[in-house]
């Protein structure tokens, strides 16, 4: 073991303070790194503050992380001392269960083990998460970060881009394809970057007339007011996917509205049941699809990182000294930060 320092939260109402821990002495699958960056995903608040109703305390958060290999265990093979190295949401999972077996760790049947407020499937300690000096992660859950990539920048493509980039994969974008991106946040700024590195024709759709310019710098070929109840319906049928990164309560109906027969409205952004109800026949009438879709496995996480090397995409940041996190996170909650903050792990004294 050794000792690493780290932000967290000792309850569901308490601040996220300073806190010395122990991280274990790497095993021989372990990379060991020291953390450079981290980004500030919106989860993290949510489990923070025991949004979700299944965290665990003291919750050190953090799973957009970038570092250094400091040491390697016995049988990594790899990555060696020096390497610049990424971990997302996940550090382990069962590993032999049909989906692992499919690079789809996220959906391990036995439930994959997140990177923070989860348990260790070794030794059962709780996971504390890349708000800290140091991580020490198996092999198989750590990719490479490509060369060409900004380091700070390149943090929430771990979280916020795996997220948008692995359902327009899994479902087929292709060019020529009319995609609409519903909220331009952390998630939804990504997403019209690769749908359009994609070949996709992509529409943002958002609440307020304010968001259009920026929605067209960011790549955005048109944009829709979705308040505006004309915009939306001469919107009708003409879209092949919806991108939903809207993480709140929303009226789908309208949006589904917008899809063609064959359409797939697929939601990223939202983990509480769909209010108000759908109509079957939005659904029905058109074979539309609703999806769900979360983060990706590690090969995909891999494959996200060279496209976004190979595409010059990266996210927008903001970079946050840690002693903020806590104005950080009310700053996420009010929507004000373009688009991702990261934290830069110098300003973390030990
Ligand atoms: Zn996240
Ligand atoms: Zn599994």
């Amino acid at each position: 073991m050794f000792k690493a320092i780290g932000y967290a939260a000792q309850s569901a109402t308490a601040p996220l303070a300073p806190m010395t821990f122990e991280r274990r002495t790497p095993r021989a699958d372990d990379v060991a790194l020291e953390v450079l960056f981290c980004g500030v995903c919106h989860s993290d608040i949510h489990q923070a503050r025991n949004e979700w109703g299944f965290a665990s305390y003291p919750l050190m958060p953090g799973h957009e992380i970038v570092g250094k290999v400091t040491s390697v265990g016995a049988d990594v093979s790899k990555y060696k001392v020096g390497d610049i190295v990424g971990v997302g949401c996940l550090v382990d999972s069962c590993r032999t269960c049909e989906a692992c077996e499919a690079n789809l760790e996220q959906y391990c049947l036995e439930g994959p083990t997140q990177t923070y407020a989860s348990r260790d499937r070794v030794d059962g300690t709780l996971t504390m998460g890349g708000y800290s000096n140091a991580m020490v992660v198996s092999e198989r859950f750590v990719v490479r970060i490509p060369e060409k990539l900004d380091l700070a920048s390149a943090a929430p493509i771990l979280c916020a881009g795996i997220t948008t980039y692995s359902p327009l994969k899994h479902f087929g974008v292709k060019p020529g394809d009319k995609v609409g991106v519903l909220g331009m946040g952390g998630l939804g700024h990504m997403g019209i970057k690769f749908a359009k590195a994609m070949g996709a024709e992509v529409t943002l759709f958002t609440r307020s007339q304010a968001k259009a310019e920026e929605g067209r710098r960011q790549g955005a070929d048109h944009v829709i007011v979705s308040t505006n109840e004309n915009e939306m319906k001469d919107a009708a049928g003409r879209f092949d996917f919806l991108l939903d990164t809207i993480p709140v309560q929303h009226d789908l109906n309208p949006y589904l509205n917008t899809l063609r027969f064959d359409g797939v409205h697929i939601l990223v952004g939202l983990i509480e049941p769909i209010d108000p109800p759908v109509h079957a026949f939005n659904l029905v009438a058109k074979r539309r699809v609703i999806a769900g879709s979360m983060i990706g496995g590690l090969a995909e996480t891999q494959e996200v990182l060279d496209f976004c090397a190979e595409h010059d995409i990266t996210c927008d940041i903001e970079m946050l000294d840690i002693n903020n996190i806590n104005e950080a996170f009310e700053r996420v909650v009010k929507g004000d930060v373009k688009y991702r903050f990261v934290i830069d792990m110098k300003t973390l004294k030990a």
